[in-house]
């Protein structure tokens, strides 16, 4: 354990949130970093932005179940404001660099046909910093010779109601191309 991990963990009692799916899933779907409700379920994506997403995979007709969701970072990263009150904030790169060999090597064990990213710290996190989601979304990549696709996150259809347009747009050019990256 790193001291940075066991700093979080002892010091802000991290609760971690693996990966939830089946291990032999033909999809990975990998979001930044759990919430609250994550937190409190123990599952990715089942607060507001889960629900954004599972409206999203009933456009593609993809079942939730044959999927593997999981994060970058697995504990929820937090702030506090000067009244108390704990809020979300976007991982740090430090937090990101901690868990990318568990990302890794979770994407090793599940051997999906093809990934997809949600925002842009899985983005960054697998294809490099370079990489912006405004440029790259809707468009195939390949990481470490596997298709990924990198699709806007699904929260940021809840802050931003003008993506939802190009949003639907890449979900559906998804759902179009996912039998043949799949099964060739
Ligand atoms: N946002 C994420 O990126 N992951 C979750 O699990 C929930 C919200």
């Amino acid at each position: 354990m790193t001291a940075l991990f066991s700093q979080l963990y002892v010091e802000e009692q991290k609760i971690l949130v693996f990966g939830d799916g089946p291990t032999n899933a033909r999809i990975a779907m990998i979001g930044e970093a759990p919430g609250a409700e994550e937190t409190l379920q123990g599952r990715p994506f089942v607060g507001k932005a889960g629900k954004q997403l599972d409206e999203f995979l009933e456009m593609t007709g993809l079942e939730r179940k044959a999927i593997y969701i999981t994060n970058v970072v697995k504990f929820r990263p937090t702030k506090r404001s000067e009244s108390g009150r704990l809020s979300n904030r976007p991982p740090t790169g430090e937090e990101v660099k901690l868990f990318l060999p568990w990302l890794v090597q979770e994407l090793e064990l599940v051997k999906p046909k093809i990934i997809v990213t949600l925002g842009n710290v899985p983005l960054k996190a697998l294809m490099g910093k370079q990489w912006t989601i405004g440029q790259a979304h809707g468009q195939w990549l390949t990481w470490e010779k596997k298709p990924l696709y990198p699709l806007y996150h699904p929260a940021s259809l809840i802050y931003n109601r003008s993506l939802k347009d190009v949003y639907e747009g890449d979900v559906r050019r998804l759902a179009q191309s996912i039998g043949e990256k799949i099964y060739g």
